[in-house]
């Protein structure tokens, strides 16, 4: 039986933030005029003054909805960027109505015809965050197509950190992270503890694939699991394989998954299909 852990609300990790993204740009055109911004909890956008805030979003035009690794980034006309993270329980949707917007919305940028998109956070733990430009300290994402297996390669050859630590590493590669890291290894067949800079042409091929599998699957089953206006159902579930199913049997042979812990965090492997 496969287990099911990717829950909106508890780790939302590059696929889930990509929906968000995804779903906002089916809904927002490119150069929808800011009418008014509103930040209701000033400890969102702290040490920035939130008014300043407000002013600074107040008659802008967002001209493209990207992503950062787990950023979300509302570009400006002014140049300038609004980063958003989730964190753990943020969220980010188009409202066809701004009024009815839920108590648990910490911020909104009213669009025109009272439309709006709103950033709703129960624990208020996620940020909003004016930036001059792009984080600049992360790696390649990997769902674009400057993610090619040499640069992978490329990567791997300068580190001797376990490849699943090398994963997690966000200046190696943007956005990966635990579940998603271990299904990947899965998928090639590749033992979490091999040192990075030992993977074999071969095994940065299939490495590769996996990655961008996983997450292409995973953002896929994340889009189909966000309903309007704009939350997660647990209906659609990504079905991990390894992840979370210590001493279950491996899809593949049967013989139970293992969990080992590396830095600081849990690996979950088959040690029979991943060498
Ligand atoms: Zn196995």
């Amino acid at each position: 039986m496969k287990c099911s852990t990717v829950r909106w609300g508890l780790l939302p990790e590059l696929p889930e933030v990509e929906s968000v993204c995804r779903h906002l740009r089916e809904r927002v055109p490119a150069g929808s005029l800011i009418v008014r911004a509103a930040i209701v909890r000033p400890g969102i956008v702290r040490p920035a003054d939130p008014a300043a805030v407000e002013q600074e979003l107040t008659g802008q035009r967002i001209t493209r909805i990207g992503r950062r690794g787990k950023h979300i980034l509302l570009h400006l006309s002014s140049g300038r960027i609004l980063g958003v993270h989730l964190r753990m329980t943020g969220n980010l949707y188009f409202s066809p109505d701004i009024r009815f917007r839920e108590a648990s919305a910490r911020a909104w940028l009213e669009l025109p015809g009272r439309t709006g998109i709103v950033f709703a956070d129960p624990r208020a733990l996620g940020r909003l965050e004016l930036l001059d430009q792009e984080p600049a300290s992360l790696g390649p994402e990997p769902l674009e197509a400057s993610f090619t297996p040499a640069v992978l390669a490329q990567a791997s050859r300068a580190s001797r950190a376990p490849i699943k630590v090398f994963l997690l590493d966000q200046r190696r590669v943007a956005g990966v992270g635990n579940i998603y890291a271990a299904e990947a290894l899965f998928r090639a067949r590749i033992n979490p503890r091999k040192p990075a800079n030992r993977l074999n042409s071969n095994n940065i091929q299939r490495l590769h694939a996996a990655i961008v599998g996983v997450l292409e699957d995973a953002v896929q089953s994340a889009y189909n699991a966000y309903s309007s206006p704009g939350r997660f159902t647990e209906g659609e579930e990504f079905a991990v394989q390894v992840y979370g199913r210590e001493g279950q049997p491996c899809a593949a042979c049967g013989k139970p998954v293992r969990r080992i812990r590396q830095g600081g965090r849990s690996t979950y492997f088959c040690g029979h299909c991943q060498r």
